[in-house]
């Protein structure tokens, strides 16, 4: 994967972490009223990356999802 060191180091962890700087948020899922899932693309390596705020422990993270090429 072609991803920057930002989106390197925030794949796979807690949904807690915070990063804001270079994403853009794209898009918002929500399911009966919470939500579910948030979409960012990165402004540096244009990476679409998922926050998931639902499911075990372990789902609850940020993962990259789409590289650019
Ligand atoms: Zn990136």
């Amino acid at each position: 994967m072609e991803v920057c060191d930002g989106c390197s180091d925030i794949d796979r962890l807690p949904v807690d972490v915070q990063r804001q700087e270079n994403l853009t948020l794209i898009g918002v899922a929500e399911c009966n009223g919470t939500l579910v899932l948030e979409h960012y693309r990165c402004d540096k390596c244009r990476a679409v990356l998922a926050r998931q705020f639902t499911g075990d422990a372990g789902e609850r993270i940020w993962s990259v999802i789409e590289t650019a090429h």
